[in-house]
């Protein structure tokens, strides 16, 4: 049986690795769920069903699939990465997705976190800086049938105002300050996740609720993430 690779940050690749046989990832999801999420205490059933079934594997460069399951972010190009799957999965959790829920995602980067979204809510509208990036995940999204994500190149601090309001809205890129366009396009009583801290500094994943009182804020965790750039203009 083929050995899952470590968690390692850029290690040198074969340019073209033996392919990883379909039971052997099955196996490794599964694996995951039980080793990463579970035994860190995520409980939600439809999350836990949702990471089992999405297949990461297909949002990794082909030279990284033997550690799409392993416990750590892998690098996708353009300096960026997608998330470990213990975040996800946290985040996801933390946000409480509901089927009839339109949700906003800033940092679609691999579009592994808007495909576990899709498949937990009616529709969801994810955003990404890196127009390359936004490409490939919109045609990956595509091929793979994510049918109610729609991917859109360009700078998240301005959101999607033309399909707002959402239920709920997840950052996994760092502002500085939770960037105030995204928080007129919550609705009330919208959940919105998101790491708040400098590039080099902490992070702290907060999450916070839209009430008719103002905005309650919840840290939840320390983190690292990527910074989230300003866009031209
Ligand atoms: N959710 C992704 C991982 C995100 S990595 C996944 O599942 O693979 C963070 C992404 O945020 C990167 O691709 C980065 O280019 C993007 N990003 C950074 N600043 C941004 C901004 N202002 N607007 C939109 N996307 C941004």
């Amino acid at each position: 049986m083929l050995t899952l690779g470590g968690c390692h940050p850029d290690p040198a690749q074969p340019a073209s690795p033996p392919p990883v046989a379909e039971p052997v990832l099955v196996e490794a999801r599964l694996r995951m769920v039980r080793e990463q999420i579970v035994a860190r205490g995520i409980a939600d059933p439809r999350v836990l069903e949702v990471m089992g079934r999405v297949p990461r594997h297909e949002f990794v460069p082909a030279s990284r699939r033997a550690e799409a399951y392993e416990d750590c972010p892998l690098p996708i190009g353009y300096g960026q990465t997608i998330s470990q799957p213990y975040i996800v999965a946290f985040m996801t959790a933390v946000l409480n997705p509901r089927p009839g829920d339109r949700v906003l995602e800033i940092g679609t980067g691999s579009g592994y976190q808007a495909a576990v979204l899709a498949d937990l809510v009616a529709e969801v509208y994810t955003m990404e800086i890196i127009e390359p990036l936004a490409k490939r995940a919109e045609a990956d999204l595509k091929r793979l049938g994510y049918a109610n994500v729609k991917v859109r190149a360009g700078d998240g601090y301005r959101g999607w105002p033309e399909a707002a309001p959402f239920d709920a809205i997840i950052v996994t890129c760092a502002p500085e300050d939770v960037p105030p366009a995204l928080v007129d396009q919550l609705k009330e009583g919208g959940r919105m996740i998101l790491p708040v801290g400098s590039q080099w500094g902490a992070q702290e994943l907060y999450l916070l609720r839209k009430t008719a009182t103002g905005m309650k804020r919840q840290g939840m965790l320390p983190v690292r993430f990527v910074p989230m750039v300003k866009g031209p203009g």
